[in-house]
């Protein structure tokens, strides 16, 4: 198709020009004596993006995924319990792995749309008096349905209970997009990857440290290879990696942090907040409503948008794709055919959105969803508006 697509999911989001060119390089001798120079450039200001000032931040060939593993196994023992609230695919899959990793995980059961409930999460850690959890973990923004948690009231809840167990947060679509808050928040183990907010390929894990939660790495029992940060972090401290560096995604990375910081962290989030105003106007215009059950945890990285009964989502998306060109992320697990995602996280500014929230008036209106063409795009761009 002439022009261009539109890569509307909630990651992997669009990679600007300038980090592809980045990209774009030979390779080089990851042990060279120039090589600590570019790694500290990125380890020094990685933290950043996250308002961390304090711990350690890792960055491994890899995904998302893998840092909840790489998280766990350096810091919680074999066998240990844990605590975390499930509300969405992504809480699921990290439970999931927490438990194939033999853990014994405690879940709290939220309904999908719902965020995290932070006095659920004081009430069992208060039962827990014999302080058997060893971590807490959560999904700061959960992209299959679209909702974002409040990382600081979780915090706070643990500290009224008095619990010394280590949060954990999956800042998978909100690290580098939504205001991330490492230290403010006390978060002890935060981990992303590097295609959605970063706006790179897929491929780079990222996993940042508080001081507490490095201080469980050495005693930690856990075997453990791979993901060892106490190889990872002999070699950092001499600006080295302990195998090969993903070099070329490194260049990306490096690239990122420059614009991110530029832009700087607080406008980075208002930017997302201004952009997921315009969407949710759309969405209201439309007459349909959020997976989302309350504005308050609507997120500002994408919207769930559930479809009228009768209307498979599906249908909306593969339309949408083959005659719009233009992708949407599908529901997942038990909202499949019942939502589609809209991702408004990374290179995006109002009018690529605007453009996207047209190609789903059309692709709505092909699938029987009786909306009326530019409702939607009028009220987001009444929402986007800069008026002097
Ligand atoms: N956590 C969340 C919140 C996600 O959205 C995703 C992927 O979309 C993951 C974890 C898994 O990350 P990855 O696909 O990079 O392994």
């Amino acid at each position: 198709m002439a022009g261009r697509h539109f890569l509307q999911i909630p990651g992997p989001t669009p990679v600007p020009d300038r980090l592809q060119r980045a990209m774009h390089r030979q390779m080089e001798d990851h042990r060279s004596s120039a090589f600590p120079a570019f790694t500290r450039s990125i380890l020094s200001r990685l933290p950043q993006v996250v308002h961390q000032t304090k711990g350690e931040a890792f960055v491994f060939p890899a995904t998302g995924s893998a840092m909840w593993e790489a998280a766990l196994v350096n810091t919680v023992n074999p066998g240990a319990r844990l605590l975390a609230p499930r509300f969405g695919q992504f809480s699921h899959l990290f439970i999931q792995t927490a438990r194939n990793l033999g853990y014994q995980v405690d879940v709290l059961e939220e309904p999908w749309g719902e965020a995290a409930n932070a006095a659920h999460i004081e009430a069992a850690l208060m039962a827990d008096t014999t302080h058997q959890i060893q971590g807490v973990l959560l999904v700061h923004n959960e992209t299959a349905t679209g909702v974002t948690c409040n990382v600081a009231d979780v915090r706070a809840a643990m500290d009224r209970a008095g619990h010394p167990a280590l949060l954990f947060v999956d800042g998978v679509s909100s690290i580098a997009s939504l205001d991330f808050q490492f230290d403010a928040w006390g978060v002890d183990c935060a981990i992303t990857g590097s295609q959605k907010g970063f706006m790179l390929p897929a491929g780079l894990g990222m996993l940042f440290a508080s001081e507490k939660a490095l201080a469980r790495v050495d005693s930690c029992t856990t075997p453990r290879a791979y993901f060892d940060l106490r190889a990872m972090r002999t070699n950092n401290a001499q600006g080295y990696f302990p195998s090969t560096p993903a070099l070329s995604l490194l260049y990306g990375l490096d690239e990122a942090l420059t614009m991110l910081l530029d832009e700087g962290m607080d406008n980075v989030a208002a930017r997302h907040k201004r952009l997921a105003r315009g969407v949710r106007a759309a969405v209201k215009a439309w007459g349909l409503r959020e997976c989302a059950k309350r504005p308050e945890i609507a997120s500002d990285s994408l919207t769930a948008i559930v479809v009228p009964e009768g209307i498979d989502a599906r249908t909306v998306i593969e339309i949408a794709f083959t005659r719009y060109d233009i992708a949407l992320g599908s529901g997942l697990s038990e909202v499949a055919g019942k939502v589609f995602r809209i991702g408004h996280l990374g290179d995006m500014n109002a009018l690529t959105l605007a453009g996207a929230l047209a190609g789903v008036e059309m692709a709505l209106l092909d699938a029987g969803v009786p909306i009326t063409l530019g409702s939607g795009v009028g009220a987001a761009l009444a929402e986007w508006r800069v008026q002097a």
